[in-house]
């Protein structure tokens, strides 16, 4: 693919904010009616920054940063340390998506003045259904943005303005989010001098707007008057909870949310994701149920996934210094079973990826995350399946 604007057309763009940066905001991430955040106009790039964009957009291009170094796992990349972890301070473990490692990690990262701040993301206070990258400078603020936001997100449009501080950094972010800015850091020096530290959480897909749009139909309430969106957090995993200006609470269970993935409306990018482990990360964070859903609430317990030395020594430095516990290994056959939607995907991809091009559309140029290895797992019946479904899908998207 050569320009935003075919990406943009074939439904690859998953909205990470890029183009925002890259163009100095004359492309801005804007809403579009199904509930995608894409770039607009698609076209106010000049041909350098258009060619810095497709060198990085995570609809073009993935690449596993992982060090080769590590021991390696077909499904789960090259990996260091995997163990159960969660967050000391049990108010954030509480608040937390799943038990505050991430949250964790960045609040011990300002603490121990490795990071002037944290670029991260969190509940837009203006509309508090939408979110919005954020900078959060103290630990406090670290944790006023702890949690899972479900729908469109672009942090990457706040990166430029992160790199203009010229001091230290972390980044939480979504694998992509992590892998267009790794993609970058080729082209962009101050990255790799400026990012100290890079942390994922493992991710299953980002749902449209349409998704949050569809509870508030439910609840019968206006996004105008919606004054805190909280997806889950405040328990493990906790409840979607709405409140309005009104007064009025309404409480949804994970599982009740989740429940029909008819309704998850997750981008396209998302069902043929390549790099949804975090292996441009340092650390990588799960969720830990087996089985792959929570069957109860839990005190909160995540599976961490080292990806770096650099990832090996933060975890070990916050464990040794009381902000992070540790508990058991995990093996990678043990997050297969707690992670079955991501063994299936994995394997399904290079199937779906022929199908994608069966459908004229160029599928995501893939360096050291073995589509082609992995897809020699599936029969003939089961690679064909796949292949028609993502031509069906992609025909379906581009109309
Ligand atoms: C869209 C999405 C899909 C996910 N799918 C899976 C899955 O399939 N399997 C799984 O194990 N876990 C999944 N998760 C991750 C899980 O919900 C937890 O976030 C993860 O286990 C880390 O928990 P934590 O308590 O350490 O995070 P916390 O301490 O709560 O920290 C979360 C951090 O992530 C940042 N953040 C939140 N939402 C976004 C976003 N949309 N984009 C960028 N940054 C964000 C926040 O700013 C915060 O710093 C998903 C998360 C998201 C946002
Ligand atoms: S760089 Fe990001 S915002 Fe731009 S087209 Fe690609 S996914 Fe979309
Ligand atoms: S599934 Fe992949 S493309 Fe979709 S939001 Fe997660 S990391 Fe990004």
């Amino acid at each position: 693919m050569t320009t935003v604007a075919e990406i943009v057309a074939n439904d690859l763009c998953v909205g990470c904010g890029l183009c925002e940066a890259v163009s100095e905001g004359r492309a801005r991430m804007v809403m579009t009616p199904d509930g995608s955040l894409r770039p607009t106009p698609v076209d106010a790039f000049s041909a350098p920054e258009e060619a810095k964009i497709i060198a990085s957009c995570p609809g073009v291009v993935a690449e596993a940063r992982s060090a080769p170094h590590l021991p390696l796992d077909p499904v789960w990349g090259h990996h260091g340390t995997m163990r159960y972890a969660w967050a000391a301070n049990p108010s954030v473990r509480f608040e937390a998506a799943t038990a505050g490692v991430l949250t964790t990690l960045g609040q011990y990262l300002l603490h121990s003045q490795m990071a002037a701040f944290v670029f991260h993301t969190g509940a837009d206070p203006a509309q508090p259904m939408r979110s919005r990258w954020v900078i959060s400078e103290t630990p406090e603020e670290v944790q006023a943005n702890t949690g899972s936001r479900y729908g469109p997100t672009a942090p990457l449009a706040g990166i430029e303005l992160a790199l203009e501080r010229n001091e230290p950094f972390a980044v939480i972010a979504k694998p992509c989010d992590l892998g267009a800015l790794h993609r970058l850091s080729s082209l962009d020096p101050r990255i790799d001098r400026l990012v100290v530290a890079r942390l994922a959480m493992v991710c299953g897909g980002q749902s449209r707007l349409s998704k949050s749009r569809l509870l508030l139909e439910e609840l019968g309430v206006d996004e105008s008057e919606v004054s805190m969106f909280r997806y889950r957090g405040h328990g493990n995993p906790g409840p979607t909870r709405v409140e309005t200006s009104g007064g009025e609470v309404f409480e949804i269970g994970y599982l009740q949310m989740w429940e029909d993935e008819g309704t998850w409306d997750v981008e396209t990018r998302c069902k043929i994701c390549p790099d949804a482990l975090g292996e441009a990360s340092d650390v990588a964070v799960a969720d830990v149920w087996p089985g792959g859903a929570p069957t109860g609430e839990d005190e909160g317990f995540s599976g961490i996934i080292v990806r770096s030395d650099y990832g090996e020594s933060l975890v070990e430095r916050a464990h040794r210094d009381g902000c992070l516990v540790l508990g058991e290994t995990i093996s990678p056959r043990d997050f297969d079973d707690m992670q079955p939607h991501q063994v299936r995907k994995k394997v399904a991809l290079a199937a779906r990826y022929e199908g994608l091009a069966d459908a004229g559309v160029h599928p995501i140029t893939t360096r050291g995350l073995r589509v082609a290895e992995l897809g020699d797992r599936l029969t003939p019946g089961e690679y064909t399946t796949q292949r028609n479904g993502a031509a069906a899908r992609i025909k379906r998207a581009r109309a």
